[in-house]
Formats: C-alpha cells, structure tokens, sequence
C-alpha cells in the first residue's frame, strides 16, 4: 500500500507516516483525519510516496479525506520557514492554520422557506406571500420578524403547500466585492502611490512598499486602489492585517462604502459559526477580502494576491504567547514567497521597516500631507518642573487653561495617559509598606470602581484595604501617581459643568460599550475625554482640538530598546487625534524632560530626524535593526531550582564568533502568576544563524521537566 507523511496538529516537529487505504487518492495538501495513539486528529498530507520510516505492518491508515482544495504549497512552505525561524514545532504553526477543526466537515445546511403551489386562507397569509414574492429564501426567524406572523402560521401554511422548506447555506463572506462601488478621485500624491503598487500587481513578483503618511493623509484610500484592481481582474485574494483594537466599526464601513459589502473579519471574539464559515470560505476561495487580527496571516488562503499591514509599527503584531511570532514581519515572508507585493502602511513606521527603506529594500510610497488640507496640529511642552500642578493634582495649570479654552469654544479636549485605574500604587505612610501582588513583581494598581486593588499582569484583586496590611495604621494608605480615574477626578474638581466620558480597555470592555462610548464623541455629547491607548488608533474625531498628554515621559522608562522609539509612535499617534478637519488642533505634552530628545522631535514634528538619531544610537550600541536578538526566558515554581537550571544553561554557551550571551539575569518581571523568571540575552551579528546556535546550544542539555525555558526570537518585549 502506498504511504504519505502527515503532519498533524499537536505540538510535533515531524510529519508521520501513514499508509492510504484503498480507494482514497490523497495529494500534497490534502486535508486528512489520522490516528494518533488513541485518538483521531487533524493534519494535512505533507509528503506522499517513499518507503516511510515504520515498518508497514505498524503503521496506521488515514481514517478520512476531507473534501477541500488541498493547502496551497506555498502556504506549506510557509508553515515549514515559520516553525524553523521561531523555533516552534511545525505542528503548532500548522495547528494556527488550522484553528477551526470543525470547518473541515461541510457545513450543515439550515432550513430555509419559499413559496409553493399550495394555498391556503389567503386573508391571514396575505403580508408573507407578499414578502417572499421575490423568490428568495427565508429561515424562519426572518419570516416572523418581518411580517408578525407566528410560526405556527408558517408551519400550517408548510403543510398546505403555501410555503415549502429548501436547504439553504450560509453566504460566504465578501464573496462579491465591487471594484466599482464608490471609488473616489484620488490627489495626485495617492494617484502616484496607488500606481506604484499597482504596477507591481500588473508585472506580478515580490515588493514591500512603505506606505508613510500622517494620520488622515489617505492611505487607506491609496491600499483600497490597489485592492480594487486585484478584486475588478478577479486575481485573488487579499489580506489586510490590523491590530486588533483597530479593527473598528468604522474601517468595516468605509470598506463597505467603498467596495459595497463587508469584508470577511479574523478576530478573537467571531461566533462558532462565523468562524467556521469564514475559514472555509477562505480556504474555497470563495472569499476575496479578509480583514483580520495577526492570527488571520496563518489561514490557508486558496490564493493570496496581496498583503496589507496598516500601522505596521504596532507592537500587537508581536504574539508572545504559546507561538511566539511577529505577524508583521511573518507576512513580509509570506508575501516573499508567494512572490506577491506587501503594503506596510505607517504613519510612524519602525526604524527597522526605515532601516529597509534606507537600504533600498523596500519601496518609499509618501504621502506628505492630510488629505484635504486640513492643517497639522500645533505641539507645545509643557515643562513641569516649570509649571507645576497643584499638590496631588496632575494638571498644569496652562493644560487647564486650555482645557477651558477649549471648552469655552463648545470643541472637545482629550486627556491621554496610559494607565488604566484610580493609582498605580498605594503605600502606607506610617510603615512605608507598598501593596503588591502576591504572585507578581508588580504593584497592585488601585480602580475606584468596584473599590479593588488589581494586578494588571495576572488579574489578581483584592477589596482596598481600610487599613494597612503591615502595620495595621487605620488611614494611612495612600494613592500614588495617577490613573484614568484620577484624572478623571481631577476634571470634575475643575470643570464641574464639563461632560467626560473615560476610554479605558477595563471601563468600555465590551465592543458595543466602546462602539457607545465612540459614538457619544462623535455625537458631541462628551466634552472631555480620558483615555488611555484606545483612543490612539484610527478613529476619527473631528470635534476633538486640544490634546493634553498628562505624562509623556510614561514610555520612557523601563530600559526597553524600543521605549524611545515607542514613546515617539505612541505620543505621535496620539496627538494625530487633534484638529482632523477645518478645526485647527492643539496639543500639549507634559514632561518632567522637556530638553529630552523625544519630547523635542515630537514638538518639531521631525519624525525623520528621530529616526535618524535612533538608528545611530542602536548601530553604536549593536542592537537591532543592525544586529539580531533572542531572548530564553526560564521559568519555574521553585526559585533556587530556576536559577540554578538558568545558570547551567548560561554555562552551557558555546563559543562563536560575533555571538554574545548575557545573562542569565533575573528578569525585570521576576515573577509572575507566583512563576520566577530568569532571562538570557543572545545578541549575534546579522549575517549569523542565530537559531542555529541556540539550536546546537540547548540541543544537548537535559532540562528538568518542572522548568521551561521559552525561545523568543527577536523580542520586543524585555519584562
Ligand atoms: P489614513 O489612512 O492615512 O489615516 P484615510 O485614508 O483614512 O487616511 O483618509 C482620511 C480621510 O480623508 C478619510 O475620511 C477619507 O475618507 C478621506 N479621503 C482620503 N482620500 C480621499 C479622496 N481621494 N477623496 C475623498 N476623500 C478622501
Ligand atoms: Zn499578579
């Protein structure tokens, strides 16, 4: 009997060998149910033919042959370079790919009604038979909803033949996209970008563009083109990757108004059913158009076309659980090799995608103003040591001026600062003693709200205490630093008359309360905003004209190589939310380092100059863009254990050269949900076969089972 390899969806590395029974006729790609000891899993065949490594008599038969298209061989490819870059089983990245086990079986038809040749008291039947005049199917629910009518009425009319029951499948999702729909007369500046990427999709191959432009330059609108010509030639698909947080209501419209239906969406909170319908509408083909989440880059498209990543510098493309990967930097390969142009559009790209530009890598498309005209915001610093906020208060006092300035001409005011929260820490001021989690190096951050104490890493609370847990002093913790809700506070004391409306991921949690929240802004029903992070992606808020950024130096801290460099994004996007259209916006950074480069750049708008100055600091410190990093991070429950498996790991490094290891140190975040973590710091020179080394490295060592040790390639992240 003949044999094929299939690799399976368990955290596995090799691809099995199984025979294929009688009668099956199994190709590269196929999608495939096996056994597995004593259970039956998912796969995909990944080899066919050969001898296979089992004796013949041992080896099982695959149970059943799922009817799809076989995944596409560049999508396997993908699969295999993904796991070897990472340093993952190849199993766990095709378990990404295949997520949704349940879309491989067909999916069940609903029952659905339309009408017959039967009649039956034509009075009382009257508004149905009217409605379904048209020769479409209906399900039930949409019967009685539209017209009153009971069910019991539909199921009588049933048995008289009025209505009759049909199969009826759901639509797979932005099947039918019009190029055509609304397309708009693009500026000359769109137009030549546009062009570009589109000449790239006529001559067909690999191109990385940089799509750079502020916020509300248009280069949505520029993408959008390019997916018009692919969608109007019927080329294939695209896939357009977004953070998550911004993949909002109002992008969803804007792609509808353009194309005249949704596109197919990829995020975390889908039904079941949309799911499974979605997967298998992708891997048809069936669907053109996928708007998704960074997990939305594994799919096994039929036939990818085009890759877009809008705010490519955002660090939520990084996933730094269970497979770590970066998802912006994963696309350029995939992109690479399914020899098709990738769209990275920024309006603060990363110095690496700059770096790539620099090189002559990637392909400039510029965008230098806001489309329309509307004018840039007007940046100024506020120096604290100079203007100082009153005690236990946060605002300047030129901040409030403004504010009320602002409010005085019925605009919108917007305070940011990224921490969620009444206070990131309460102390005791008789003892001194700061409340801390009990399983995490981190203080417990105070919320007014439910009246907790909370640990923003492991989700630990407890009641705020009444007095102090050390010393028991009744009255005598006390807040330090501010939150959102303190400056919340804060804005009743000044402005009492004033509408606010906090935008915090713990306070509008669900999508219909920030859908509710976003809408009162755009209403004008809110005066003065308070938000953290959320606020800073994409949406638009054209009442908004004064921008005060309570603590620009937050980002700064921490010794993360990117903090700069995220400070720089994160400030920048946010005071991109001032002044969108004819109203001129203003915005105001708070610092305690106002002679700070960053704070400087950022006032003078010199994003280029920033950049510039950050690539010769990392290139005379050999960090990344110019070299390559990687990160072990050792956890366990027993502290002296860890360490001591940390230490014979770090003992264990060979010698290369242009390879360097530091560490193991304990970890900034030296313990979390009650785990101790050590770290190690692999720095190698660029050219370097950086996985390769650690392969060899961590190959040969025998690592007891209660510590882990996780790979983390290229980390963003040095907690
Ligand atoms: P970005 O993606 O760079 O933030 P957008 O594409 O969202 O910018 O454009 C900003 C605003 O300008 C949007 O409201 C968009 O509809 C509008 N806009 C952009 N280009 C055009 C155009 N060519 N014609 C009409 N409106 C446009
Ligand atoms: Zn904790």
């Amino acid at each position: 009997m003949p044999v094929c390899r299939v690799l399976v969806t368990s955290p596995v590395e090799k691809a099995y060998d199984y025979l294929i029974p009688e009668g099956m006729e199994l190709g590269l790609g196929d999608y495939v149910t096996v056994p597995l000891g004593p259970r039956a899993v998912h796969g995909v065949v990944w080899d066919v033919g050969g001898e296979g490594e089992v004796a013949l008599s041992k080896m099982k038969a695959v149970l059943q042959k799922h009817d799809l298209p076989p995944m596409d061989a560049t999508q396997m490819k993908f699969i295999d370079w993904v796991a070897s870059y990472n340093m993952e089983r190849r199993g766990s990245v095709l378990k990404m790919a295949l997520s949704v086990p349940q879309a491989l079986e067909p999916s069940q038809p609903m029952t659905g009604y339309i009408l017959g040749a039967g009649e039956y008291n034509p009075e009382k039947t009257k508004a149905i038979t009217e409605l379904m005049q048209d020769g479409l199917p209906r399900r039930l629910s949409e019967i009685t909803s539209a017209t009153g009518a009971s069910a019991s009425t539909i199921k009588t009319m049933v048995k008289h033949g009025v209505l009759q029951a049909v199969d009826i499948f759901a639509k797979a999702p932005c099947a039918h996209p019009n190029p055509n729909f609304a397309p708009k007369d693009l500026s000359r500046e769109q137009e030549i970008a546009a062009e570009k990427i589109i000449a790239r999709i006529d001559k067909g191959g690999f191109e990385t563009f940089l799509l750079d432009g502020v916020t509300g330059s248009g280069k949505t609108e520029v993408y959008f083109e390019a997916i018009a010509k692919i969608i109007a030639e019927n080329r294939g698909q695209v896939l357009i990757l977004m953070p998550e947080i911004a993949l909002s209501n109002s992008f969803i419209r804007r792609f509808a108004e353009r194309f005249g239906v949704k596109p197919a969406l990829w995020h975390s909170s889908l039904t079941p059913a949309q799911r499974r319908l979605t997967w298998r509408s992708i891997v048809t083909g069936q669907t053109k158009v996928v708007v998704g989440a960074r997990s939305a880059l594994f799919l096994p498209y039929a036939d990818l076309k085009m890759i877009v990543v809008d705010e490519e510098h955002d660090p939520a493309f990084k996933q730094e659980e269970v497979t770590i990967y970066n998802a912006r930097d994963m696309a350029v390969v995939r992109a690479h090799q399914g020899k098709i142009p990738i769209v990275l559009a920024s309006a603060t790209p990363s110095l690496e995608t700059m770096q790539n530009v620099w090189e002559g890598k990637y392909t400039l498309l510029s965008l230098p103003d806001r489309f329309g005209g509307a004018s840039k915001p007007e940046i100024k610093i506020i120096d604290l040591r100079i203007d100082k906020p009153t005690r236990q208060h946060f605002m300047s006092p030129v901040l409030i001026d403004e504010v009320q300035k602002t409010l005085d001409a019925k605009q919108q005011a917007l305070l940011f600062l990224n921490r969620r929260g009444f206070a990131p820490l309460t102390l005791c001021r008789t003892c001194g003693h700061r409340m801390e989690c009990p399983k995490c190096t981190a203080w417990l951050v105070e919320h007014k709200r439910g009246n907790q104490l909370q640990c923003h890493h492991c989700g630990f609370s407890m009641k705020t205490p009444v007095e102090c847990v050390n010393c028991h002093d009744k009255d005598s913790l006390v807040a330090c630093g501010p939150g959102v809700e303190r400056i919340a506070e804060e804005v009743k004391e000044y402005f009492p008359e004033a509408r606010t409306l906090i935008l915090a991921s713990d306070i509008t949690d669900t999508h219909d309360k920030l859908i509710e929240a976003l809408d009162r802004i755009k209403n004008g029903d809110v005066d003065i905003i308070i938000g953290t992070q959320i606020i800073a992606k994409g949406h638009h808020f054209p009442q908004i004209t004064c921008v005060g950024i309570i603590d620009a130096d937050l980002g700064l801290s921490g010794g993360d190589l990117r903090a700069t460099e995220r400070s720089y994004q994160l400030l920048h996007q946010v005071a991109g939310r001032a002044g969108r259209e004819q109203l001129k916006g203003h915005v105001f950074l708070q610092t305690y380092n106002a002679e700070q480069r960053v704070m400087q750049m950022i006032a003078e708008d010199d994003r280029d100059g920033f950049l510039e100055a950050e690539a010769d600091e990392r290139q005379s410190a050999k960090m990344p863009p110019f070299s390559r990093l990687a990160a072990l991070i050792i956890t366990g429950k027993d502290e002296a254990q860890t360490k001591n498996v940390a230490i014979m790991i770090g003992r264990a490094s060979p010698r290369a050269e242009g390879v360097q290891v530091l560490g193991p140190a304990p970890a900034q975040m030296y313990r979390i949900r009650g785990q101790f973590r050590q770290r190690i710091l692999i720095r190698a020179e660029k050219n370097l076969n950086i996985q390769k080394f650690i392969a060899e490295w961590l190959g040969s060592l025998k690592i007891p089972s209660s510590v882990r040790v996780v790979i983390d390639i290229d980390p963003q992240n040095f907690l």
